[in-house]
Protein backbone atom coordinates (compact mmCIF):
# COMPACT_ATOMS: atom_id res chain seq x y z
CA UNK A 1 0.00 0.00 0.00
CA UNK A 2 1.50 3.64 -0.69
CA UNK A 3 1.89 5.73 2.08
CA UNK A 4 1.50 8.88 0.32
CA UNK A 5 -1.40 8.13 -1.68
CA UNK A 6 -5.03 10.73 -0.99
CA UNK A 7 -7.57 8.03 -0.77
CA UNK A 8 -11.08 9.07 -1.99
CA UNK A 9 -12.19 7.41 1.43
CA UNK A 10 -10.76 5.66 4.64
CA UNK A 11 -13.37 4.00 6.51
CA UNK A 12 -11.75 3.70 10.45
CA UNK A 13 -13.18 0.34 12.15
CA UNK A 14 -13.88 -2.61 10.62
CA UNK A 15 -16.98 -3.70 12.48
CA UNK A 16 -20.60 -3.82 10.34
CA UNK A 17 -21.13 0.10 10.51
CA UNK A 18 -17.70 0.31 8.79
CA UNK A 19 -17.41 -2.20 6.79
CA UNK A 20 -20.76 -1.57 4.60
CA UNK A 21 -19.66 1.88 4.60
CA UNK A 22 -16.54 1.12 2.74
CA UNK A 23 -18.34 -1.58 0.55
CA UNK A 24 -21.11 0.72 -0.58
CA UNK A 25 -18.14 3.38 -0.97
CA UNK A 26 -16.39 1.19 -3.08
CA UNK A 27 -19.02 0.09 -5.26
CA UNK A 28 -19.86 3.74 -6.08
CA UNK A 29 -16.67 4.03 -7.63
CA UNK A 30 -14.39 5.16 -4.91
CA UNK A 31 -10.82 4.80 -3.90
CA UNK A 32 -11.63 3.11 -0.31
CA UNK A 33 -9.33 1.99 2.76
CA UNK A 34 -10.08 0.48 5.53
CA UNK A 35 -8.37 0.68 8.87
CA UNK A 36 -8.74 -1.51 11.62
CA UNK A 37 -6.59 -2.25 14.68
CA UNK A 38 -7.23 -6.06 15.38
CA UNK A 39 -5.79 -8.63 12.90
CA UNK A 40 -9.29 -9.33 11.39
CA UNK A 41 -12.63 -7.86 10.63
CA UNK A 42 -16.25 -8.21 12.96
CA UNK A 43 -14.85 -9.31 15.89
CA UNK A 44 -17.90 -8.34 17.51
CA UNK A 45 -20.34 -9.39 14.95
CA UNK A 46 -18.87 -12.79 14.77
CA UNK A 47 -20.49 -12.68 18.86
CA UNK A 48 -24.12 -11.58 17.91
CA UNK A 49 -26.93 -12.77 19.05
CA UNK A 50 -24.74 -15.58 20.89
CA UNK A 51 -22.85 -16.40 17.73
CA UNK A 52 -26.17 -16.47 16.01
CA UNK A 53 -26.50 -12.56 14.62
CA UNK A 54 -29.79 -10.83 15.08
CA UNK A 55 -28.98 -9.31 11.87
CA UNK A 56 -32.15 -7.06 11.99
CA UNK A 57 -36.12 -6.62 13.24
CA UNK A 58 -38.64 -7.76 10.80
CA UNK A 59 -41.04 -4.54 11.42
CA UNK A 60 -40.92 -2.63 8.46
CA UNK A 61 -43.41 -0.08 9.33
CA UNK A 62 -40.82 2.29 9.38
CA UNK A 63 -42.96 4.74 11.95
CA UNK A 64 -43.15 1.58 14.52
CA UNK A 65 -39.68 0.47 13.94
CA UNK A 66 -38.23 3.77 14.84
CA UNK A 67 -40.29 4.01 18.00
CA UNK A 68 -37.95 1.70 19.24
CA UNK A 69 -35.61 4.00 19.48
CA UNK A 70 -37.95 6.38 21.23
CA UNK A 71 -36.98 10.35 21.52
CA UNK A 72 -34.18 9.35 19.08
CA UNK A 73 -35.70 8.03 15.98
CA UNK A 74 -36.58 11.24 14.88
CA UNK A 75 -33.18 12.05 13.34
CA UNK A 76 -33.43 8.83 11.98
CA UNK A 77 -36.10 9.45 9.27
CA UNK A 78 -34.18 10.26 6.55
CA UNK A 79 -31.37 7.70 6.52
CA UNK A 80 -33.95 4.81 7.06
CA UNK A 81 -36.03 6.18 3.97
CA UNK A 82 -32.69 6.00 2.18
CA UNK A 83 -31.76 2.97 3.37
CA UNK A 84 -34.01 0.47 5.78
CA UNK A 85 -34.44 -2.61 7.31
CA UNK A 86 -36.39 -3.82 4.28
CA UNK A 87 -33.40 -2.70 2.00
CA UNK A 88 -30.80 -4.40 4.66
CA UNK A 89 -32.34 -7.87 3.88
CA UNK A 90 -32.49 -7.45 0.01
CA UNK A 91 -28.74 -6.72 0.06
CA UNK A 92 -28.01 -9.84 2.44
CA UNK A 93 -30.82 -12.10 0.01
CA UNK A 94 -29.06 -10.91 -3.03
CA UNK A 95 -25.74 -11.77 -1.62
CA UNK A 96 -27.34 -15.33 -0.88
CA UNK A 97 -27.73 -15.05 2.54
CA UNK A 98 -31.06 -16.50 3.40
CA UNK A 99 -33.01 -15.09 6.73
CA UNK A 100 -35.50 -16.19 8.77
CA UNK A 101 -37.65 -14.14 11.11
CA UNK A 102 -38.25 -15.50 15.03
CA UNK A 103 -39.80 -14.44 18.29
CA UNK A 104 -40.58 -10.24 18.17
CA UNK A 105 -39.31 -10.71 14.90
CA UNK A 106 -36.10 -10.76 15.43
CA UNK A 107 -34.35 -11.84 12.27
CA UNK A 108 -31.46 -14.20 12.12
CA UNK A 109 -29.35 -16.32 9.00
CA UNK A 110 -30.50 -19.19 8.09
CA UNK A 111 -27.15 -20.79 8.77
CA UNK A 112 -27.77 -19.79 12.29
CA UNK A 113 -24.38 -17.89 12.04
CA UNK A 114 -22.93 -14.54 12.21
CA UNK A 115 -19.92 -15.96 10.08
CA UNK A 116 -22.53 -15.31 6.78
CA UNK A 117 -22.98 -11.69 7.63
CA UNK A 118 -19.79 -11.50 8.03
CA UNK A 119 -18.48 -13.07 4.77
CA UNK A 120 -21.39 -11.42 2.75
CA UNK A 121 -19.76 -7.80 3.57
CA UNK A 122 -16.17 -9.20 2.79
CA UNK A 123 -17.60 -9.73 -0.66
CA UNK A 124 -19.27 -7.25 -0.61
CA UNK A 125 -15.80 -5.15 0.20
CA UNK A 126 -13.63 -7.19 -2.57
CA UNK A 127 -15.99 -6.84 -5.50
CA UNK A 128 -15.51 -2.91 -4.64
CA UNK A 129 -12.14 -3.36 -4.37
CA UNK A 130 -11.66 -1.95 -1.01
CA UNK A 131 -7.90 -1.98 0.90
CA UNK A 132 -7.90 -3.43 4.08
CA UNK A 133 -5.10 -2.25 6.69
CA UNK A 134 -5.51 -4.27 9.75
CA UNK A 135 -3.43 -4.56 12.77
CA UNK A 136 -3.27 -0.85 12.31
CA UNK A 137 -4.66 1.54 15.46
CA UNK A 138 -5.45 4.48 14.27
CA UNK A 139 -4.37 7.06 17.04
CA UNK A 140 -6.45 10.51 16.02
CA UNK A 141 -8.09 12.30 13.04
CA UNK A 142 -5.67 14.78 11.28
CA UNK A 143 -7.16 18.70 10.97
CA UNK A 144 -5.39 20.78 9.47
CA UNK A 145 -7.34 24.80 8.96
CA UNK A 146 -10.48 23.18 10.50
CA UNK A 147 -10.25 20.80 7.78
CA UNK A 148 -10.00 16.47 8.03
CA UNK A 149 -7.09 15.74 6.38
CA UNK A 150 -7.15 11.77 7.22
CA UNK A 151 -6.25 9.99 10.05
CA UNK A 152 -2.92 9.77 12.07
CA UNK A 153 -1.69 6.57 12.85
CA UNK A 154 0.85 4.77 15.78
CA UNK A 155 4.00 7.00 15.06
CA UNK A 156 2.33 9.94 13.47
CA UNK A 157 1.89 9.07 10.39
CA UNK A 158 -0.60 10.40 8.26
CA UNK A 159 -2.92 8.64 5.67
CA UNK A 160 -4.51 11.25 3.44
CA UNK A 161 -8.11 11.18 2.49
CA UNK A 162 -10.62 13.38 1.38
CA UNK A 163 -13.42 11.87 2.90
CA UNK A 164 -12.69 10.20 6.39
CA UNK A 165 -15.85 7.69 8.10
CA UNK A 166 -15.59 6.80 11.79
CA UNK A 167 -17.03 3.42 12.53
CA UNK A 168 -14.67 2.66 15.93
CA UNK A 169 -18.26 1.64 17.92
CA UNK A 170 -18.79 1.85 21.53
CA UNK A 171 -16.96 0.96 24.41
CA UNK A 172 -18.82 -2.04 25.19
CA UNK A 173 -17.34 -5.53 25.06
CA UNK A 174 -14.02 -3.88 24.74
CA UNK A 175 -11.67 -7.19 24.34
CA UNK A 176 -13.68 -7.38 20.51
CA UNK A 177 -11.84 -3.81 19.91
CA UNK A 178 -14.24 -1.31 20.66
CA UNK A 179 -12.39 0.96 23.53
CA UNK A 180 -14.47 4.03 22.78
CA UNK A 181 -11.32 5.34 20.86
CA UNK A 182 -13.31 7.88 18.48
CA UNK A 183 -15.16 9.10 21.21
CA UNK A 184 -11.78 10.50 22.20
CA UNK A 185 -10.54 11.94 18.78
CA UNK A 186 -13.93 13.26 18.24
CA UNK A 187 -13.82 15.43 21.61
CA UNK A 188 -10.35 16.70 20.91
CA UNK A 189 -11.55 18.27 17.28
CA UNK A 190 -14.63 19.89 18.74
CA UNK A 191 -17.29 17.20 18.67
CA UNK A 192 -19.50 16.68 21.75
CA UNK A 193 -19.38 12.92 23.56
CA UNK A 194 -22.25 11.93 25.89
CA UNK A 195 -20.12 9.83 28.71
CA UNK A 196 -20.48 6.17 27.70
CA UNK A 197 -22.24 3.99 30.17
CA UNK A 198 -23.05 0.64 30.22
CA UNK A 199 -26.50 -0.22 28.34
CA UNK A 200 -28.40 -3.57 27.36
CA UNK A 201 -25.95 -5.21 30.33
CA UNK A 202 -26.89 -8.13 32.41
CA UNK A 203 -28.09 -7.81 36.19
CA UNK A 204 -25.89 -8.71 39.17
CA UNK A 205 -28.25 -9.91 42.00
CA UNK A 206 -28.00 -10.26 45.50
CA UNK A 207 -29.23 -13.90 46.10
CA UNK A 208 -27.21 -16.44 46.19
CA UNK A 209 -29.27 -19.18 45.13
CA UNK A 210 -29.36 -17.43 41.93
CA UNK A 211 -25.81 -19.47 41.22
CA UNK A 212 -27.31 -22.57 41.18
CA UNK A 213 -29.60 -21.86 37.96
CA UNK A 214 -26.95 -20.87 35.62
CA UNK A 215 -27.30 -21.86 32.62
CA UNK A 216 -31.41 -22.23 32.71
CA UNK A 217 -33.99 -20.04 31.22
CA UNK A 218 -37.38 -19.66 31.63
CA UNK A 219 -39.90 -18.37 29.15
CA UNK A 220 -43.48 -16.63 28.99
CA UNK A 221 -42.96 -15.04 32.44
CA UNK A 222 -43.43 -11.74 34.13
CA UNK A 223 -40.35 -9.41 35.77
CA UNK A 224 -41.78 -6.93 37.64
CA UNK A 225 -39.78 -4.32 39.18
CA UNK A 226 -40.26 -2.76 42.44
CA UNK A 227 -38.61 0.02 44.34
CA UNK A 228 -39.89 1.35 48.11
CA UNK A 229 -42.60 -1.55 47.72
CA UNK A 230 -44.01 0.39 44.73
CA UNK A 231 -43.99 -1.00 41.28
CA UNK A 232 -41.69 0.77 38.71
CA UNK A 233 -42.79 -1.41 35.65
CA UNK A 234 -42.93 -4.48 34.16
CA UNK A 235 -42.32 -6.45 31.09
CA UNK A 236 -43.15 -10.19 29.79
CA UNK A 237 -40.80 -12.52 28.54
CA UNK A 238 -37.86 -14.35 29.10
CA UNK A 239 -35.12 -14.86 31.40
CA UNK A 240 -31.67 -16.41 31.52
CA UNK A 241 -30.11 -17.21 34.80
CA UNK A 242 -26.11 -16.54 35.02
CA UNK A 243 -23.42 -17.51 37.90
CA UNK A 244 -23.93 -14.00 39.08
CA UNK A 245 -27.20 -12.86 38.19
CA UNK A 246 -30.03 -12.33 35.39
CA UNK A 247 -29.51 -11.87 31.65
CA UNK A 248 -31.51 -12.58 28.19
CA UNK A 249 -33.40 -10.21 26.26
CA UNK A 250 -36.09 -9.06 28.12
CA UNK A 251 -33.76 -8.34 31.29
CA UNK A 252 -31.09 -6.47 28.89
CA UNK A 253 -34.32 -4.46 27.91
CA UNK A 254 -35.01 -3.22 31.19
CA UNK A 255 -31.15 -3.03 32.01
CA UNK A 256 -31.40 0.66 31.65
CA UNK A 257 -34.15 1.41 33.69
CA UNK A 258 -32.76 -0.43 36.72
CA UNK A 259 -29.84 1.34 36.17
CA UNK A 260 -31.58 3.95 37.03
CA UNK A 261 -33.60 3.33 39.61
CA UNK A 262 -31.06 1.64 41.78
CA UNK A 263 -29.19 4.89 42.02
CA UNK A 264 -31.99 5.94 44.01
CA UNK A 265 -32.05 2.86 46.31
CA UNK A 266 -32.96 -0.82 46.58
CA UNK A 267 -34.64 -2.41 43.89
CA UNK A 268 -36.48 -5.94 44.21
CA UNK A 269 -37.07 -7.81 41.09
CA UNK A 270 -40.25 -10.27 41.13
CA UNK A 271 -40.46 -12.92 38.95
CA UNK A 272 -44.35 -14.36 38.15
CA UNK A 273 -43.31 -17.81 36.62
CA UNK A 274 -47.26 -18.90 35.73
CA UNK A 275 -48.55 -15.36 34.90
CA UNK A 276 -51.44 -16.72 32.89
CA UNK A 277 -52.74 -18.36 36.11
CA UNK A 278 -54.69 -15.64 38.68
CA UNK A 279 -54.36 -16.91 42.53
CA UNK A 280 -57.79 -18.72 41.85
CA UNK A 281 -56.44 -20.89 39.45
CA UNK A 282 -53.27 -21.56 40.91
CA UNK A 283 -55.04 -22.21 44.50
CA UNK A 284 -57.07 -25.30 42.42
CA UNK A 285 -53.86 -26.28 40.85
CA UNK A 286 -52.07 -26.92 43.73
CA UNK A 287 -54.69 -28.26 45.49
CA UNK A 288 -55.46 -30.73 42.82
CA UNK A 289 -51.67 -31.34 42.71
CA UNK A 290 -51.84 -32.03 46.81
CA UNK A 291 -54.64 -34.09 46.28
CA UNK A 292 -53.18 -36.59 43.29
CA UNK A 293 -49.47 -37.13 45.10
CA UNK A 294 -50.89 -36.57 48.78
CA UNK A 295 -48.55 -39.24 50.21
CA UNK A 296 -45.60 -37.51 48.28
CA UNK A 297 -43.20 -35.10 49.89
CA UNK A 298 -43.74 -31.65 49.59
CA UNK A 299 -39.90 -31.03 47.48
CA UNK A 300 -41.17 -34.10 45.15
CA UNK A 301 -44.60 -33.14 44.44
CA UNK A 302 -43.55 -29.55 43.28
CA UNK A 303 -41.37 -30.66 40.25
CA UNK A 304 -45.28 -31.31 38.69
CA UNK A 305 -45.29 -28.05 38.57
CA UNK A 306 -41.86 -25.80 38.19
CA UNK A 307 -38.86 -26.19 36.54
CA UNK A 308 -36.66 -29.09 38.13
CA UNK A 309 -33.69 -26.78 38.81
CA UNK A 310 -36.23 -23.95 40.58
CA UNK A 311 -37.93 -26.58 42.89
CA UNK A 312 -35.46 -26.43 45.54
CA UNK A 313 -35.45 -22.90 45.71
CA UNK A 314 -39.30 -22.74 45.22
CA UNK A 315 -38.83 -25.59 48.15
CA UNK A 316 -36.52 -23.05 50.31
CA UNK A 317 -38.28 -19.92 49.75
CA UNK A 318 -41.34 -21.40 50.69
CA UNK A 319 -40.79 -21.92 54.28
CA UNK A 320 -42.44 -25.47 53.51
CA UNK A 321 -41.22 -28.36 55.38
CA UNK A 322 -39.56 -30.14 51.80
CA UNK A 323 -40.01 -33.33 53.74
CA UNK A 324 -43.68 -32.83 54.51
CA UNK A 325 -46.38 -34.60 52.67
CA UNK A 326 -48.58 -32.97 50.42
CA UNK A 327 -51.85 -33.61 52.42
CA UNK A 328 -50.31 -31.95 55.25
CA UNK A 329 -49.34 -28.58 53.70
CA UNK A 330 -51.43 -25.87 55.46
CA UNK A 331 -53.75 -23.36 53.51
CA UNK A 332 -51.45 -21.29 55.09
CA UNK A 333 -48.67 -22.75 53.95
CA UNK A 334 -50.57 -22.85 50.25
CA UNK A 335 -51.41 -19.42 50.24
CA UNK A 336 -47.70 -18.42 50.54
CA UNK A 337 -46.66 -20.90 47.59
CA UNK A 338 -48.96 -18.74 45.53
CA UNK A 339 -47.51 -15.53 46.48
CA UNK A 340 -44.12 -17.36 45.93
CA UNK A 341 -44.61 -18.22 42.59
CA UNK A 342 -46.19 -15.34 41.15
CA UNK A 343 -43.70 -13.72 42.67
CA UNK A 344 -40.42 -14.96 43.13
CA UNK A 345 -38.45 -12.00 44.83
CA UNK A 346 -34.84 -10.90 44.34
CA UNK A 347 -32.42 -8.32 44.94
CA UNK A 348 -30.56 -6.20 42.12
CA UNK A 349 -26.84 -5.60 43.47
CA UNK A 350 -25.90 -3.80 40.17
CA UNK A 351 -25.70 -3.62 36.19
CA UNK A 352 -22.32 -5.80 35.00
CA UNK A 353 -19.75 -3.37 33.30
CA UNK A 354 -18.99 -2.38 29.59
CA UNK A 355 -17.28 -6.11 29.63
CA UNK A 356 -20.87 -7.52 29.21
CA UNK A 357 -22.56 -5.27 27.90
CA UNK A 358 -24.07 -5.33 24.62
CA UNK A 359 -24.00 -1.67 23.52
CA UNK A 360 -23.09 1.64 25.51
CA UNK A 361 -25.38 4.36 25.37
CA UNK A 362 -23.84 7.65 25.04
CA UNK A 363 -21.61 8.89 22.14
CA UNK A 364 -21.73 11.82 19.80
CA UNK A 365 -24.46 14.80 20.42
CA UNK A 366 -27.59 13.68 17.75
CA UNK A 367 -27.35 17.55 16.98
CA UNK A 368 -23.78 17.62 15.51
CA UNK A 369 -24.22 14.85 12.47
CA UNK A 370 -26.51 15.71 9.62
CA UNK A 371 -29.16 12.32 9.22
CA UNK A 372 -29.08 13.07 5.59
CA UNK A 373 -25.47 12.19 4.98
CA UNK A 374 -24.08 10.69 8.04
CA UNK A 375 -21.36 14.10 7.83
CA UNK A 376 -20.12 15.91 10.83
CA UNK A 377 -22.15 19.57 11.31
CA UNK A 378 -18.72 20.86 12.17
CA UNK A 379 -16.48 18.98 9.31
CA UNK A 380 -18.46 18.04 6.11
CA UNK A 381 -16.10 15.56 5.14
CA UNK A 382 -16.54 13.80 7.96
CA UNK A 383 -18.84 11.00 8.61
CA UNK A 384 -19.89 9.08 11.97
CA UNK A 385 -21.63 5.89 11.91
CA UNK A 386 -22.91 2.71 14.59
CA UNK A 387 -21.82 2.65 17.87
CA UNK A 388 -20.42 6.05 17.71
CA UNK A 389 -23.67 7.75 17.85
CA UNK A 390 -25.87 9.10 20.88
CA UNK A 391 -28.67 6.44 20.28
CA UNK A 392 -30.45 4.47 22.75
CA UNK A 393 -32.08 1.21 21.39
CA UNK A 394 -33.20 -2.23 22.59
CA UNK A 395 -32.18 -5.21 21.77
CA UNK A 396 -33.81 -7.22 19.04
CA UNK A 397 -31.75 -6.50 15.76
CA UNK A 398 -31.92 -2.63 16.01
CA UNK A 399 -28.15 -2.13 16.55
CA UNK A 400 -26.95 -3.65 13.57
CA UNK A 401 -29.51 -2.01 11.31
CA UNK A 402 -28.63 1.22 13.09
CA UNK A 403 -25.20 0.19 11.59
CA UNK A 404 -26.57 -1.20 8.05
CA UNK A 405 -28.57 2.38 7.60
CA UNK A 406 -26.24 4.59 9.08
CA UNK A 407 -23.27 2.87 7.21
CA UNK A 408 -24.83 3.10 3.68
CA UNK A 409 -25.58 6.07 3.73
CA UNK A 410 -22.43 7.46 4.88
CA UNK A 411 -20.85 5.43 2.17
CA UNK A 412 -23.04 6.37 -0.30
CA UNK A 413 -22.95 10.29 0.41
CA UNK A 414 -19.12 10.18 0.35
CA UNK A 415 -18.56 8.71 -2.48
CA UNK A 416 -21.39 10.66 -4.40
CA UNK A 417 -19.78 13.94 -3.47
CA UNK A 418 -16.41 13.62 -4.57
C1 LIG B 1 -22.28 -9.94 23.03
C2 LIG B 1 -22.96 -9.02 22.06
C3 LIG B 1 -24.02 -9.47 21.31
C4 LIG B 1 -24.67 -8.61 20.42
N1 LIG B 1 -25.70 -9.10 19.69
C5 LIG B 1 -26.36 -8.28 18.83
C6 LIG B 1 -27.37 -8.78 17.98
O1 LIG B 1 -27.63 -9.99 17.93
N2 LIG B 1 -28.04 -7.89 17.19
C7 LIG B 1 -27.74 -6.55 17.17
O2 LIG B 1 -28.38 -5.78 16.45
N3 LIG B 1 -26.71 -6.07 17.91
C8 LIG B 1 -26.01 -6.89 18.72
N4 LIG B 1 -24.96 -6.41 19.44
C9 LIG B 1 -24.55 -4.99 19.25
C10 LIG B 1 -23.72 -4.88 17.96
O3 LIG B 1 -22.69 -5.83 17.98
C11 LIG B 1 -23.10 -3.49 17.82
O4 LIG B 1 -24.15 -2.55 17.82
C12 LIG B 1 -22.31 -3.38 16.52
O5 LIG B 1 -21.24 -4.29 16.48
C13 LIG B 1 -21.74 -1.97 16.35
O6 LIG B 1 -21.06 -1.93 15.14
P1 LIG B 1 -19.99 -0.80 14.80
O7 LIG B 1 -19.52 -1.11 13.44
O8 LIG B 1 -20.55 0.52 15.10
O9 LIG B 1 -18.83 -1.04 15.86
P2 LIG B 1 -18.01 -2.32 16.30
O10 LIG B 1 -18.67 -3.57 15.91
O11 LIG B 1 -17.71 -2.09 17.74
O12 LIG B 1 -16.68 -2.21 15.44
C14 LIG B 1 -15.75 -1.18 15.66
C15 LIG B 1 -14.46 -1.60 15.01
O13 LIG B 1 -13.53 -0.50 15.10
C16 LIG B 1 -12.27 -1.00 15.44
N5 LIG B 1 -11.50 0.06 16.11
C17 LIG B 1 -11.73 0.61 17.31
N6 LIG B 1 -10.79 1.51 17.60
C18 LIG B 1 -9.94 1.52 16.56
C19 LIG B 1 -8.74 2.22 16.28
N7 LIG B 1 -8.20 3.06 17.17
N8 LIG B 1 -8.11 2.01 15.09
C20 LIG B 1 -8.60 1.14 14.19
N9 LIG B 1 -9.72 0.40 14.41
C21 LIG B 1 -10.38 0.61 15.58
C22 LIG B 1 -12.56 -2.16 16.37
O14 LIG B 1 -11.48 -3.04 16.49
C23 LIG B 1 -13.78 -2.77 15.71
O15 LIG B 1 -13.42 -3.75 14.78
C24 LIG B 1 -24.26 -7.25 20.30
C25 LIG B 1 -23.16 -6.81 21.04
C26 LIG B 1 -22.51 -7.67 21.92
C27 LIG B 1 -21.34 -7.17 22.71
Amino acid sequence: METNTTWDVIVVGGGPAGMIAAGKAAENGAHVLLVEKNESLGKKLLITGGGRCNVTNSEFDIRKFLERFKDDGKFLFSTFSQHSNKDSLDFFHKRGMETKVENELRTFPVSNRSQSVLDVLVQYMREGGVEVLSNSPVTGIAVEDKQVMGVTLKGKKVLHAKKVIIATGGASAPHTGSTGDGFAWLKEIGHTIITPTPSLVPIAIKDKWIESLAGISLTDIKISVFQNSKKQFFKKGKILFTHVGVSGPTILNMSRDIGDLLKYGPVTIYLDILPSEDNGTLNTKLQELFKEHDKKKFRNAITNLVPTKLAPIIVDLSLIDPEKECNSVTREERIRLINLLKGIPMEADCLLGADKAIITSGGVLLDEVDFKTMSSRLFPNLYLVGDILNIDRPSGGFSLQLCWSTGYVAGKSASESL
